[in-house]
């Protein structure tokens, strides 16, 4: 029997779970931050909450008996990807990491680049009406600023009330084309705010957006560590598991 540790909250870990669920003699685990209230159902058994940085997954590692690990997290979940690639290295472990090509700017979308959150509040102008698709994480930085008015899209409501000038946009993704757009048109929103966290069904609100001609704020995707075993999709990503569960 092999153990395959999958780091998740997004749609490739979900769907490579859903890959290697029926595989003999392969044991899954998906591991969740516990970010939403109502995860969806993820295929497989699942466990919720943080290690407890490099040690405390070394430790969930080695009682686990994990032996191989896939980081399945967003490409702007930087800082657990760093710690599932230290934590590899000192365990000795299969490793791999699923991350999706970046988007490229289309003809019709006004892209201003800026390399974090904070360049992409400071580029807002005052009276701004932001569309925030940066996650619930974001919500600091933004209401950082009361001279404009944050649209912020979170899955499941949580807080309740608005913690200044503002409002939550709740929805769960994916969105197709005509529903971003009504919902832009419909909230008024002056610009986008998005990370550049690729796939295709994420790329709806930016193609919406240039179709309206809103300006399309993107923050640049932070490097992973160095010497990363990197493939795109989950297709690639249960490739690898099949070759190394045919070599065992
Ligand atoms: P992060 O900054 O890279 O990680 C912060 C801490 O959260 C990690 O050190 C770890 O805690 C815990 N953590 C993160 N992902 C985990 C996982 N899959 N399983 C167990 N613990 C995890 O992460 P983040 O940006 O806050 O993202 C949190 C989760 O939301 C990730 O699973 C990610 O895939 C998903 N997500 C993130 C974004 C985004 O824009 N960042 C967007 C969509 C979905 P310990 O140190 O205690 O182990």
């Amino acid at each position: 029997m092999k153990r395959l540790l999958i780091l998740g909250g997004t749609a490739e870990a979900r769907a490579l779970a859903g890959l290697t669920k029926d595989v003999p003699k392969l044991a899954t685990v998906l591991s969740l931050a516990g970010r939403t209230t109502d995860p969806l159902d993820q295929n497989v058994e699942t466990r919720i909450g943080g290690f407890g940085g490099v040690s405390g997954l070394i430790d969930y590692l080695t009682d686990s008996n994990v032996d191989l690990m896939i980081d399945a997290t967003h490409p702007f979940a930087r800082q657990m990807s760093a710690h599932a690639n230290d934590a590899a290295i000192r365990v000795g472990l299969d490793f791999l990491r699923i991350d999706r090509p970046v988007w490229g700017r289309k003809p019709d979308e006004n892209w201003i680049r800026v390399p974090d959150l904070a360049a992409a509040v400071a580029a807002l102008p005052p009276g701004a009406r932001p569309f925030c698709a940066t996650g619930r994480g974001s919500l600091q930085q933004f209401t950082s600023r009361s001279d404009i008015y944050p649209l912020l899209r979170v899955i499941d409501q949580g807080q309740a009330v608005f913690p200044g000038a503002g409002e939550f946009v709740v929805g769960r993704p994916p969105f197709d084309l005509e529903a971003e757009i009504q919902t832009l048109k419909s909230l008024k929103a002056t610009h986008l705010v998005v990370k550049n966290a690729g796939g295709t069904a994420g790329r709806t609100k930016l193609a919406a957006a240039g179709q309206l001609g809103l300006p399309i704020v993107i923050v640049d995707r932070p490097n992973l560590p160095d010497g990363v075993n990197i493939v795109p999709d989950a297709a690639a990503a249960f490739a690898w598991i099949k070759a190394r569960m045919n070599a065992a």
